[in-house]
């Protein structure tokens, strides 16, 4: 089987800094795969490399069989393949609703719409209790839920989280997380970006490891969370 999305040698510069060093790696229809690593590593960078906001210098990105590395954002949307950004990057003056639908942008099926802002209000019923209220008045993890709520609306096959736990209570991150699980178990296939690698791991069939540009390490979630180099570096064991 080919994977879902697969990454080839992908190199991205920023000028002259090289902030992605030719890194491999792929996603399997089903999965959900965890790109984990520390400030600076290149996590968001790669992310938004793949949604066609930023161009590679070299390496190649393969969605679905199809090479998606030189379409623009919008036709890379429209083949399934959503992104939640980093800070949630909500539109605050605008309601909850009007926030969501920004996320079914590139489509017409007005009763599939319908089906989906219901889901999401299913998924997160408090999405659905303030669907007038403007976004900007929500807590961080409300926000967080609004992001990936959005990013829901394209109907995605495939899934991108950029740091979904960031700035979120012990309670709030659970919940967030658990979404993860339960989009998974609905078929969403998922690529989770995380600094904090104990939640992103345990919820990952693989994992990646990403320091300074480079992956540096790769396995099953489970293998990685009892790898020691990983135990010492990120999860703060001596
Ligand atoms: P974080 O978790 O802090 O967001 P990250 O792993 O997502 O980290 P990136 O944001 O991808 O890392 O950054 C990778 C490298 O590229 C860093 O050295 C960063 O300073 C640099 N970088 C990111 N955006 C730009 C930019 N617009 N211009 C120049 N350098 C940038």
């Amino acid at each position: 089987m080919t994977a879902m999305l697969e990454v080839r040698d992908l190199e991205v510069a920023y000028g002259k800094i090289l902030a992605v060093k030719k890194i491999s790696f792929s996603v399997d229809q089903g999965q959900v795969v965890s790109l984990i690593g520390t400030n600076g590593a290149g996590k968001t960078t790669t992310l938004r490399t793949i949604s066609g906001l930023l161009r590679p210098s070299s390496g190649e990105v393969w969605f679905q069989g199809e090479r998606i590395d030189t379409m623009p954002a919008h036709d890379i949307v429209a083949r399934g393949l959503s992104h939640s950004p980093e800070g949630r990057r909500i539109f605050a003056k605008l309601s909850v609703e009007e926030n969501l639908l920004l996320g079914a942008f590139a489509r017409k099926d007005q009763g599939g719409i319908r089906t989906d802002l219901n889901a999401a209000y299913d998924l997160f019923p408090i999405l659905g209790e303030r669907r007038k209220q403007p976004a900007g008045t929500f807590s961080g993890g409300e926000q967080q839920m609004l992001a990936m709520g959005r990013a829901m609306m394209s109907r995605p096959k495939l899934m991108m989280l950029d740091e979904p736990s960031m700035g979120l209570s012990p309670i709030m991150m659970q919940r967030i997380m658990s979404t993860v699980t339960e989009l998974q178990r609905q078929g969403t296939t998922i690529l989770l970006v995380e600094q904090n690698a104990q939640a992103a791991l345990k919820r990952a069939d693989y994992g990646y490891v990403l320091e300074v540009g480079k992956i540096v390490l790769s396995g099953t979630g489970r293998d990685l969370l009892v790898n020691e180099d990983v135990r010492k570096a990120y999860l703060g064991e001596d």
